[in-house]
């Protein structure tokens, strides 16, 4: 998508903190982590949102979360969280698919 910033981040138009990257997904670093670890993993191709999740994309959100489960491991984060925001009231503000991971910190339940 033209004007995505995450589009942008995965074709390296602009910088990112790299973590992993295959055919299929990117991750990289949050540029104001919320966490003493915080990265994002999203989709190479863009889909807007988890409600933007069809038959036609759900084996690539499937391999991200073995992403996720991989990393993890290789990080050595025993308990950690993912979210993704939907929407701008639930605190979307990059309309690129993204799965937050935040680990290292005492974490609340319900969040905010
Ligand atoms: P959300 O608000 O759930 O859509 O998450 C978007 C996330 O992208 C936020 O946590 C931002 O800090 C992060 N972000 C925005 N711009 C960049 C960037 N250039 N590099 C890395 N993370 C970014
Ligand atoms: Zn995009």
């Amino acid at each position: 998508m033209n004007d995505c910033l995450f589009c942008k981040i995965v074709a390296g138009e602009i910088p990112s903190n790299k973590l992993y990257e295959d055919d299929l997904c990117y991750a990289f670093y949050d540029i104001d982590p919320q966490a003493p670890t915080h990265f994002l993993v999203v989709p190479k191709a863009h889909i807007p949102s988890v409600a933007g999740v069809d038959e036609s994309n759900q084996a690539t959100v499937g391999h991200i979360f073995t992403v996720i489960a991989k990393l993890a491991k290789e990080l050595g984060l025993d308990s950690f969280r993912v979210v993704s925001n939907i929407g701008e009231q639930a605190g979307q503000s990059v309309f690129h698919l993204h799965f937050h991971v935040l680990s290292g910190r005492d974490m609340t339940w319900p969040p905010g």
